[in-house]
């Protein structure tokens, strides 16, 4: 519920073990404004935080195939032409919102939130598409709880690099993965985030060796970091050697980890994924819902990204679309706005952000609010 979500928010953050690591250097490089989109400006003047929006989201096939350069707006700066804001729509469900770009700084995500008529925010704490890792100095942790504090968003969760691979069988990468997935942990603890979502790894060699390595690895680093954000391990879609993509997979790889870090972890559930990996929340949506709750169990659900499928049932591909508009279409998401299971969980939007970055997630946000009136 809402204010419980609220209250972990507030939570103290555990001290930076890590402080005294020097912060990655900011670009010294021009920020972006209204007047100046990304779009027509020297590709070189664009800062390294301003990555183009197909980057920052993880709008499924946008991620991997677009090149396109869109502009990300500053916070505050909504044209009229965006459409009505989701908070006009009645809602007192769980919080509920989308992935938002941190282009500008960390602390510019929550304002973000409130400009598409959000209660919760996925974000990227780092550069998700490289390996360059940076802790955030107290001025940031200050200015984003600030930030945060200031809004409705009730619900904040980051999504880690997808170059993280904690199964790998590779030694070096899975070093690296872990040095990686350990510094978002700590940016996240320190963030005071509710969550942060991670995929499992690909096994690539076999794949009970592969979950093995990945459960060392996450209790490895949750017993070096300590604080109040929990992980969500979040089900695949099943491509390639990914692990993750069944419900008793999943249960398995969360079994591996000791019981004193169990209420530290959960399950995000993506609609995209699980629908790509065969599950069918069209034609057997309380099926599908059931077999959860018997092989995972509803008290591990920590977060559902609400994403309608480019890609049909059982394709193993990973290809979100707009809510209502993929293979999926509005039926499972009315079910899901209203079911009683889900009310008290946190829903956030991965779909394409379209050009203005605000007016899809704004429109698909009214949809959802809409849906959970009945
Ligand atoms: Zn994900
Ligand atoms: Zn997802």
């Amino acid at each position: 519920m809402a204010p419980k979500h609220r209250a972990a928010t507030k939570k103290p953050a555990a001290k930076k073990p890590a402080a005294k690591k020097p912060a990655a250097k900011k670009p010294a490089a021009k920020k972006p404004t209204r007047s100046t989109p990304a779009a027509k400006r020297p590709a070189a003047k664009r800062p390294i935080d301003t990555q183009p929006a197909a980057k920052q989201s993880l709008a499924g096939s946008a991620r991997r195939k677009s090149t396109r350069s869109v502009s990300v707006p500053k916070p505050g700066t909504v044209p009229a032409s965006a459409g009505p804001s989701p908070y006009d729509i009645p809602y007192t469900g769980a919080p509920l919102g989308a992935h938002v770009s941190t282009a500008g700084g960390v602390a510019t995500a929550p304002p973000r939130g409130v400009d598409i008529g959000a209660t919760a925010i996925q974000l990227f704490t780092k550069q998700a598409n490289q390996w360059k890792e940076r802790l955030f100095d107290d001025a940031e942790v200050a200015a984003f709880r600030a930030a945060l504090a200031a809004t409705p968003v009730a619900f904040t969760n980051a999504h880690d690099s997808y170059l993280i691979n904690l199964a790998s069988p590779n030694a070096e990468l899975r070093a690296r993965s872990i040095e990686s997935f350990e510094c978002e942990m700590r940016r996240s603890n320190a963030l005071g985030l509710d969550a942060v979502v991670s995929h499992p790894g690909n096994f690539m060699d076999d794949r009970a060796s592969g979950m093995a390595r990945n459960a060392d690895a996450i209790t490895e680093v949750l017993e070096r970091v300590a604080g109040p954000t929990r992980l969500l391990m979040e089900l695949t879609a099943g491509q390639g050697t990914v692990i993750g993509s069944t419900f008793e997979e999943m249960a398995a790889l969360l079994a591996l980890l000791p019981s004193g870090l169990q209420a530290r972890v959960g399950v995000c559930l993506d609609t995209a994924h699980v629908f790509a990996a065969g599950y069918d929340l069209v034609r057997d949506f309380d099926g599908v819902l059931a077999r959860f709750g018997d092989v995972l169990g509803f008290h591990r659900l920590g977060l559902l990204h609400l994403n309608d499928s480019k890609a049909p049932l059982g394709s193993r591909k990973d290809r979100h679309e707009l809510i209502g508009a993929g293979c999926m279409g509005d039926g499972p998401f009315r079910r899901i706005m209203t079911d009683p299971r889900l009310l008290a969980i946190p829903k956030s939007l991965e779909t394409p952000k379209g050009d203005g970055m605000v007016s899809n997630d704004r429109a698909m946000l009214r949809k959802l609010r809409g849906y959970a009136r009945g």
